[in-house]
Parts: structure tokens; C-alpha cells; sequence
């Protein structure tokens, strides 16, 4: 299961080299903003047709609203934010970079519909794509030898890359990204008029959702770091803002 998993992992690596281009890149981003757009709204788009919007007109509108909030909040850069639910009733959320950001339907009832926590998850996902952490990531993990290999083999079609990235964006952004999509995901929250101490009582959830049930919870809070720690991390940052609300006051 677990081999299965590296293998997997190994795979999504090696099949992202297709979509970049090695001429000349040496030291500059190997792939370019209109092409970063482009293949993740290509994933967003078979990720979305392999899990179903949600069929809750009223929640998709609150989703919806609440993500343009953040979305003016957390410009520049500006690109073009899309928020949907999706139908799965796992509480998870993903981004895809470029824009198109997903909430399950698992998670809205999670936080029972609770605008100030929906606001914090959407932050923290917009965070992943303003920062281009999913980007960052594939090229840092592309050396350039490889992506050449890879070139000068068969060239995957464009659908298959996208259900490659689809893929990537389940896993771990690492410590370092997680942290800074809770910070900033709370500062954007503050900015559109939302209560920010609301990530306290979010990741305070997640711990123990994940106590109760570890196997079922592979979600954007099922990485490192642990959530204790993020949990203490997310009350100094609200403690260094000398901000306070319904959820943690410090
Ligand atoms: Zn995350």
C-alpha cells in the first residue's frame, strides 16, 4: 500500500516534467504564468467532473461569496479565483495553482456552515495559490536532467497531465507552505471582515476529527506539521496581531 503510494508519487513527479519546457531555463521559472493557469484550470476541471459540485444552491452561493471576499483580499497577484463545493462528504479543501479552489461538502458541515470558518479554509488554500507553492515545488523538483529524459520520451496527452496534477494537489505542501497559508490565510480573512481567531477553532476540529478517525482524514491538515503545533502557531501569530475574537482570545 505504502510502496504503491512512492510509486504513485514517483509517477506524478515524472509526468509533470512534460508540461515544462527546459530550453534556456536555467535559474528562471520553468513554467510560465499563463501556462501555470492554464494546466490548473485543466486539473480543477477533471478534478471537479470526477468528484461532483455539490447540488446545495444555497451553500454553493455562500461559498462563493465568502471566496470573492478573500479573493479581493488577497490581491495582487491577481488571478482569476474560482470557488466551488464539491460533493464529497470528506472534510477536505484543495487548490489547484491558478486559481480554482475546492471545499468539500464533508467540510462545510464539518464547521456546520459557519461563515467565519469556511472564510479561514478558503484563505489558506488562496495562500497556496497567491504564493505559488504547488509551482514552486514541481520546479524545485524538477532537475533539469530529468525533464530533458522525460521530453525525449513519449509525450503524455494534455488530459492524463491533468489528472497528474489533480493528484499533486492532495499532497503535502510541506511545513514551511502550511504554516505560512495559516498566517496568511488569517491576515486575508481579517482584511474581507471575517474573524480570524477562527483558524483556532478550526485546526482544534481537525485534531479531533483526526483522533477519532485517522485513516479517513487525509486532508490539507493531515501533514506535518502536527496540528498541536500548528494550533500554538496560529495563537502566537493572532497574539503578535494583537487580534482577538469569538473563537481565541489570547
Ligand atoms: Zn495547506
Amino acid at each position: 500500500m505504502r510502496r504503491c503510494f512512492y510509486l504513485q508519487v514517483l509517477v506524478v513527479i515524472a509526468a509533470l516534467a512534460l508540461v515544462v519546457t527546459v530550453a534556456g531555463c536555467k535559474g528562471k521559472r520553468l513554467i510560465s504564468r499563463d501556462e501555470e493557469i492554464r494546466i490548473g484550470r485543466q486539473a480543477g476541471d477533471e478534478f471537479e467532473a470526477q468528484h461532483g459540485l455539490d447540488g446545495d444552491r444555497q451553500i454553493r452561493a455562500m461559498v462563493s461569496r465568502i471566496g470573492a471576499d478573500i479573493a479581493r483580499a488577497a490581491k495582487p497577484p491577481d488571478y482569476p479565483y474560482d470557488y466551488r463545493v464539491l460533493s464529497d462528504r470528506q472534510p477536505n479543501a484543495v487548490a489547484f495553482p491558478g486559481g480554482k479552489i475546492y471545499i468539500f461538502r464533508g467540510m462545510v458541515d464539518a464547521v456546520d456552515n459557519n461563515p467565519d470558518k469556511i472564510a479561514w479554509i478558503l484563505a489558506h488554500e488562496t495562500t497556496h495559490v497567491a504564493r505559488q507553492h504547488a509551482v514552486r515545488r514541481l520546479e524545485r523538483q524538477l532537475g533539469q536532467e530529468i525533464a530533458i529524459e522525460l521530453l525525449l520520451g513519449k509525450k503524455e496527452d494534455a488530459s492524463k497531465v491533468a489528472g497528474i496534477i489533480g493528484g499533486l494537489v492532495l499532497l503535502d505542501y510541506g511545513r514551511d507552505n502550511e504554516y505560512e497559508a495559516d498566517r496568511a490565510g488569517m491576515a486575508y480573512a481579517q482584511q474581507a471582515g471575517y474573524d480570524p481567531t477562527a483558524a483556532v477553532a478550526v485546526l482544534e476540529l481537525f485534531q479531533e476529527i483526526q483522533g477519532r478517525n485517522p485513516n479517513d482524514f487525509e486532508i490539507m491538515f493531515a501533514t506535518h506539521p502536527g496540528n498541536n503545533d500548528r494550533i500554538n502557531h496560529a495563537q502566537g501569530y493572532l497574539e503578535q496581531q494583537g487580534w482577538s475574537g469569538s473563537y481565541y482570545s489570547p
